[in-house]
């Protein structure tokens, strides 16, 4: 059965007033994914765990979480020009990351696919810095826990958030054993993400202009996803799911509609039949578009079989 992981604390982290990444965007998600889902019965909630810090150390360097720490003894403080530390924001980074392990390690084991409603998001965090609202490598540190702790001998991730995840890039880009794929508005933010970055071999990137037709995105993502696909059997897709990229949202110029991400789960789900997936929430800034956007993705997760 579909697991929803998530945690209160998530809702800790708090941004200057004004910053685009609020708590109000996972309440949404999470409201629309227990009536749709957990209310039915086709998901079960999960309380996420804190991130163990050899699974941290895997994609992060030392010195960078003992700044992160450092900074959340002070109370808070600034780390990049749109990425800061609350209170709260530490422990929600370390949920975060936990719900991401958390839910490779279950579907790994046979227990179902997830779906991680966390932030901050962190597709963007680097191993040595927090950076684009990010402050852990959720998605990157899940699939390096995969192959290097918790037997998967390969992992795919997909990341369609409409930024390129430059972090988890740099996370994986000497692991041949995981291959990333990102499709990613270009030329935008982080300005990283060129088609003849292919790190070893295992990174599939697909910068595109906005405002394509919307088949146009999910044709080539697929497109990348066969070339990833091509000799490489993941036991698990690790999903870097932002909705920035749907349509009309404030921090993306992509086209995509709510039911593409469901008919994107199911097809990524028919070329890797017998990979475990599990989905980690990143960006998506328009909260009633990202709200059902993920429902109809993690609905697809749901009744994804095998
Ligand atoms: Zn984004």
């Amino acid at each position: 059965m579909l697991a929803l992981i998530t945690h209160p604390a998530c809702l800790e982290h708090r941004n200057p007033p004004g910053h685009p990444e609020t708590p109000e965007r996972l309440e949404a998600v999470v409201a629309r994914l227990e009536d749709g889902l957990v209310a039915g019965g086709a998901a079960v909630r999960l309380e996420a765990p804190r991130a163990r810090r050899d699974d941290l150390l895997r994609v992060h360097t030392a010195a960078h979480l003992e700044r992160l720490e450092a900074l959340d003894r002070a109370g808070g403080g600034v780390l990049d020009p749109d990425t800061s530390m609350g209170p709260g924001s530490l422990e929600a980074a370390l949920r975060a990351a936990g719900a991401a392990v958390l839910g490779v390690e279950r579907a790994l084991a046979g227990g179902g696919p997830a779906f991680c409603a966390v932030r901050p998001p962190g597709h963007h965090a680097t191993p040595s810095r927090a950076m684009g609202f990010c402050l852990l490598g959720n998605a990157a540190i899940a699939a390096r826990a995969a192959v290097e702790r918790l037997g998967a001998p390969r992992a795919l991730i997909v990341d369609w958030d409409v930024h390129h995840g430059n972090g988890t890039a740099d996370a994986v880009r000497a692991e041949p054993r995981i291959r990333y794929v990102s499709l990613h508005q270009w030329p935008y933010y982080p300005g990283t993400g060129a088609e003849d970055d292919t790190g070893a071999g295992n990174l599939f990137h697909v910068p595109r202009g906005p405002g394509l037709p919307r088949e146009r995105y999910v044709a080539d993502l697929l497109a990348a996803v066969d070339r990833a696909l091509d000799g490489f059997a993941p036991a698990v897709v690790v999903f870097s799911s932002g909705f920035d990229a749907l349509g009309g949202d404030p921090l993306g110029g992509f086209t995509l509609e709510p039911e593409d991400f469901a008919a994107l789960t199911r097809a990524i789900h028919g070329r890797a039949p017998e990979a475990a997936l599990v989905s980690v929430l990143e960006g998506g800034y328009d909260p009633p578009r990202l709200a059902e956007a993920a429902w109809r993705h993690a609905e697809a997760l749901a009744t994804a079989t095998g």
